[in-house]
């Protein structure tokens, strides 16, 4: 019969893969707990509509990445295909506008985009991102970055770039969008196919295209920062200057826009050489425009978004994995023994100690393999002498050595147990 596989696009985190994802997951609630930034979790799937509003038709996102379906109730739903558009939709109906001040937000979780799957790109991947929700500060856009830099180093990241760049407000956008459109069209039959169908819909994401000859084209295009308004420049020059202040180095790229429609001002990504194609870990900017195409009340508003395969990837050319961190494997052979070695097992994890019971039945010597393999700092051994004098063999597994003890004592020396295990496990 044939088995049923993941879907394509998917992928199973292992346990021995797990580890990775407990130390981003660790390391990001740490650094942005510090930072203020409160958690909120929003729901996998959304009404349609609130996608095609929030990311914008014109987007590849939601031109063709989207998993959408109809349910039961014939509902159009989508699975998310980001995190920002379900945290602003939450922030309007649960008014936290209303609470007045700033909302830092933070989440965490599976994303869904139909795409071509290879390595860092997959159908099903997970985002870890924030949102700034009510200032129109650049200190806020300064803020972000310096969180996001602050994890990806957190993580012992390095040779990380941040490009930067800003498109300025939908006035300046536009005229912009125009100039480029004008530039462009009558280069138009020599453009790749994609760009050729975004020089009307979505002119500004041409500039992201990977064609050789549409770069080339690309050369002698007009720059957005040649159509920044006084304010505008204004703004992109004090985030700059933030940064500067801050020692976070960054590159002015003004090739650099995003694909989503809601963006203004302050955009960038932060790019890793050893990801190959998939270079960028981490993209945000400011998005003054969403919340109120989204119905509630003019807020400005700036996050980001990492990639937590690509950043995977990363960890896992720096450091191998961890291995389990167990302090007790328990070995015992025989009725008696088998049963003492239960409530062992269950006294020493109520005290807080980590224990792998073996239920094998398996000879000791096999049984001692497994031990050397666990990872566990000492082994425990039972056999019908231990059972019958209710004594337990303490064996630390990185020496050798080992002494016999009463199952009493054993559980009467939780104190030195435990600094003893935490030493050798340093
Ligand atoms: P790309 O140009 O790589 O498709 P994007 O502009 O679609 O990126 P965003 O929507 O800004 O990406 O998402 C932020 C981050 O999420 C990306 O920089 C990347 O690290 C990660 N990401 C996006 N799509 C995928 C995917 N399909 N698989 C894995 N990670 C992804
Ligand atoms: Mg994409």
């Amino acid at each position: 019969m044939s088995t049923v596989q993941a879907i394509r696009g998917t992928r199973d985190i292992l346990p021995e893969e797990v580890g990775y994802w407990q130390q981003v997951e660790a390391v990001a609630r740490a650094v942005l707990g510090r930072a203020a930034y409160q958690e909120i979790r929003t729901p996998t799937f959304e009404q349609t509509e609130l996608f095609e509003r929030g990311v914008g038709e014109a987007t590849d996102i939601v031109s063709k990445e989207m998993y959408t379906f109809r349910d039961r109730g014939d509902r159009s739903l989508t699975l998310r295909p980001e995190g920002t558009a379900g945290v602003v939709r939450a922030y309007i109906e649960h008014h936290l506008h209303a609470q007045g001040g700033v909302q830092r937000l933070w989440y965490l979780g599976p994303m869904f985009r139909y795409e071509r799957p290879q390595a860092g790109r997959q159908r099903q991947f997970h985002q870890v991102g924030v949102e700034v929700l009510g200032s129109a500060d650049p200190r806020a856009d300064a803020e972000v970055i310096a969180v996001a830099t602050d994890l990806l180093t957190g993580l012992g990241l390095k040779d990380l770039r941040l490009e930067f760049n800003s498109i300025g407000d939908r006035s300046d956008r536009q005229q912009y969008r125009e100039a480029l459109i004008a530039y462009l069209t009558p280069y138009k039959a020599d453009l790749d196919a994609d760009s050729q169908d975004r020089l009307t819909r979505n002119p500004l994401r041409i500039l992201d295209s990977k064609d050789q000859k549409t770069q080339a084209i690309l050369q002698e295009a007009p720059s957005i920062l040649d159509f920044l308004s006084p304010d505008s420049q204004g703004r992109f020059e004090q985030v700059q200057q933030l940064l500067t202040d801050l020692g976070i180095p960054f590159n002015v790229n003004s090739r650099l826009v995003r694909g989503l429609d809601y963006y203004t001002h302050t955009v960038f990504e932060i790019q890793s050489d050893d990801l190959g194609s998939q270079a960028t870990v981490c993209a945000g900017g400011r998005y003054d425009g969403l919340v109120s195409e989204l119905g509630g009340p003019e807020t400005s508003a700036v996050g980001w978004a990492i990639g937590l395969e690509r950043l995977i990837l990363l960890l896992q050319q720096l450091q191998p994995p961890k291995p389990a961190n167990l302090d007790f494997y328990l070995v015992s052979r025989g009725d008696r023994a088998e049963a003492q070695s239960m409530k062992l097992a269950q006294s020493l994890r109520q005290t807080g100690f980590s224990v792998e019971l073996d239920l094998s039945g398996s000879a000791f010597g096999k049984q001692f393999k497994r031990a050397d393999r666990s990872g566990a700092v000492a082994c425990l051994i039972l056999g019908d002498a231990e059972a019958e004098s209710e004594t337990v063999q303490l064996k630390w597994l990185a020496s050798g050595a080992q002494e016999s003890l009463s199952q009493k004592d054993l559980l009467s020396q939780t104190e030195q147990l435990r600094k003893q295990i935490t030493a050798l496990k340093k």
